[in-house]
């Protein structure tokens, strides 16, 4: 097992996934990808094999992981939309705790035991302390970030009773896409912000929807630490070398430091895009909290990971030559 090259990517379909999959391609990995499609697209199946199935299928996963024998596992596969966790808690308890669950279980039957999971900032919630450190006190405001939390439970308790080797990343807000216009963000339906203000700029949407002009932040709108997906597809890549390496643990935030908020993060999209972008205030938009920005130091200090690609420019740019090639062709058709 140690001379393998293979790592298993559970939702290796799916928009970060898929960038890290290229990420390991280009580092002499070999992905496979496992994923269920549910959110995940084929067209992003590009670096490696790929395996149509779903990781509450522990006799399946356990199957797959003993004949391909991976050094580790990327844990992708999960449910992601802040907002609809707290009208469907059900499907992100299912799909997040019991889903991990059932993947450690194969993992452990298999005898696989370096695992790096997606993690999220909404596990913190309501900081204290913003910067927010990886010491900060759980409190997420969520289904979706409570899930996340139960998840990161789960692994310790893994580690502990059997041994095994875990990172987990915290992203603050995954952005941007491929460089080269390979892959990038396409969710259905659209709830992250930067796609949704392309699309109102576009027409695609009467005028984007800015959920809470009232919170406490210097010009009322949420404040959020903007982070490459391709900077986050590195960061896999190494906390997996750590780990293969010999790391036992990695609870890591993968952010830049510095938060931008919605009205700016508008305002420099108008500027890179060339194009107005109407919006509409609204209320709140339940399960939000008014600032996410990363202490980012640890990342660097541990794992040697540096966020070379985040800026607004080049995650706003990035992400509109994906949007016009891919969904605006769609309409032009
Ligand atoms: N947001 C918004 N309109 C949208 C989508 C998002 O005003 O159509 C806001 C959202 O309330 C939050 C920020 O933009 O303050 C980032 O939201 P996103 O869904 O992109 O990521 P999250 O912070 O939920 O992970």
């Amino acid at each position: 097992m140690a001379n393998s090259k293979t790592v298993l990517v559970t939702g290796g379909a799916g928009y970060i996934g898929a960038h890290t999959c290229k990420e390991l391609a280009a580092h002499g990995f070999a992905p496979l990808v496992y994923d269920n499609f549910s959110t995940g697209h084929p067209d992003f199946v590009r670096w490696g094999e790929f395996v149509h199935g779903d990781i509450q299928d522990v006799p399946r996963l356990t199957r797959l992981l003993l004949e391909k024998k991976p050094l580790g596992v990327l844990h992708f596969a999960s449910s992601i939309a802040v907002g609809e966790s707290v009208e469907k808690p059900d499907k992100y308890y299912r799909n997040n705790v019991y889903g991990t669950l059932c993947l450690l279980e194969a993992m452990l039957t298999a005898g696989v035991r370096d695992i790096v999971v997606s993690g999220t900032a909404a596990v913190y919630g309501h900081p204290d302390e913003v910067p927010i450190p990886e010491s900060a006190p759980f409190d997420p405001a969520s289904p979706y970030g409570c899930s996340k939390a139960m998840v990161e439970r789960l692994l310790l308790d893994f580690e502990t009773a059997y041994g095994f080797r875990t990172a987990v990343l915290r992203y603050f807000n995954a952005a941007g896409a491929d460089p080269e216009g390979e892959i990038g963000e396409r969710h259905e339906p659209e709830t992250h912000l930067i796609p949704n203000i392309f699309r109102a700029a576009c027409g695609l949407i009467p005028a984007l929807k800015l959920f809470g002009v009232d919170y406490p932040t210097p010009d009322g709108s949420c404040l959020r630490d903007y982070i490459h997906v391709c900077d986050l597809a590195s960061a896999h890549r190494l906390a997996l070398e750590k780990l293969v390496g010999g790391q036992k643990k990695l609870r890591l935030n993968l952010g830049t430091g510095f938060g931008y908020s919605v009205k700016e993060v508008i305002e420099h999209a108008r500027r890179v895009i060339g194009k107005p972008v109407p919006f509409k205030v609204e209320e709140r938009r339940a399960g939000d909290v008014p600032a996410l920005v990363a202490r980012a130091d640890l990342a660097r200090k541990t794992i040697g990971w540096i966020a070379t690609r985040s800026s607004l420019d080049s995650i706003l740019s990035t992400a509109w030559r994906w949007f016009e090639k891919d969904s605006l062709k769609k309409v032009t058709l």
